[in-house]
């Protein structure tokens, strides 16, 4: 029903010298992959001609990791979801946790984003999920559904729009929840979907992203309702991403 995704977000990494490791990728992502999940990687802005030039001809997208929510204006160091697709890319990541952290975006912001990536042809990677605090006051349930109602615009189909579940706690820290806690969470927003979105929302997506590791990729994977992945580190090294991929 859901292809699985693995998708990795290199966020500020990577200068002109790293196409050499993400040709590796593509070079990896032979037929009997690429046949079995969707790839994907999100390089800085300055890397995304050079990323989708390296990429044409294969089967790995190239996204974006932001766009402004207009398509274009008085916006000094912006970029919009129509630059972004002009590039040549498929997707854009909005509200990750690292935007709505150190740029203080709003549920509102990022749904607006999630709008301009739909109005520009791109697809949506709509990030949610809760600190540390809040998991430990046992409100990672509350808050993620709080996300998800605010951040995903009215609409959204499963050719458009992806969802991430990615702990903040767990971004970059090496921990990742139980898998228990994954499926209790995955769980939630699905149902949360099909609340709202009815059949539609049984095919959006829900990607884990947090601490996916090469060691760790196939029994996250293997949760109930975890179709796919979202890597930051470990999509830097080719090696390390295919591995990801090829645990499906
Ligand atoms: P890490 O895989 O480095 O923990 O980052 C996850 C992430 O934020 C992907 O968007």
């Amino acid at each position: 029903l859901r292809r699985p995704l693995v998708a990795g977000n290199w966020k500020m990494n990577g200068l002109k010298a790293s196409v050499a490791e993400f040709t590796r990728i593509v070079e990896g992502c032979d037929g009997p992959l690429a046949a079995e999940v969707d790839l994907m990687v999100c390089p800085p802005a300055t890397l995304l001609s050079a990323f989708v030039a390296a990429a044409a001809g294969s089967d790995v997208a190239i996204g974006g990791q932001d766009c402004h929510a207009k398509p274009c204006g008085a916006h000094t160091g912006d970029i919009a979801a129509e630059m972004l697709a002009d590039a040549g890319a498929r997707a854009v990541i909005v509200g990750h946790s690292e935007r709505r952290c150190d740029h203080g975006e709003t549920d509102a912001q990022v749904r607006a984003k999630a709008e301009a990536a739909r109005r520009a042809g791109l697809v949506a990677i709509v990030c949610v999920g809760e600190t540390r605090a809040e998991r430990e006051a046992g409100q990672a349930l509350d808050i993620v559904r709080g996300q998800l109602a605010g951040s995903v615009p009215d609409g959204a189909t499963g050719a458009g729009l992806i969802v991430a579940y990615e702990p903040v706690w767990a971004i970059g820290t090496g921990l990742t929840p139980t898998n228990e806690d994954i499926a209790e969470v995955h769980a939630a927003l699905r149902a949360a979907l099909n609340a709202r979105f009815g059949s539609e929302g049984e095919a959006i997506r829900l990607l884990y992203g947090g601490s996916v590791k090469a060691e760790n990729a196939g029994e996250i994977l293997a949760v109930p309702d975890v179709d796919g992945a979202l890597c930051g580190g470990a999509s830097l090294k080719a090696e390390a991403f295919l591995a990801i991929a090829r645990s499906y």
